[in-house]
């Protein structure tokens, strides 16, 4: 028998399982249910996985986080920037 890869129409129904579903903390499509962890932000790590150069995580993770805060208290934290 040959063996031929399929990478189109074919192999689509394989495509069938759950790996990322969506994260709490922020919000994003990649928490990874087997390795319960969140690619994105690594939740449930308590730092945050977010770098001045990866603007979405960044932007996203620190928009939610400073409304939290601004709800919890009006103080502003200048260290973390949050
Ligand atoms: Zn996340």
């Amino acid at each position: 028998m040959v063996k031929i890869m399929v990478k189109g129409t074919t192999s689509q129904g394989k495509h069938n399982k759950k790996t990322h579903i969506r994260c709490r903390r922020c919000g994003r499509h990649s928490y990874n249910i087997r390795k319960e962890k969140c690619a994105a932000c690594g939740y449930p790590r308590a730092k945050i996985r977010a770098e001045k150069w990866r603007w979405k995580t960044t932007s996203r993770v620190k928009r939610r986080i400073m409304k939290i805060c601004h709800m919890k208290s009006k103080r502003i934290n200048t260290k973390t920037g949050m």
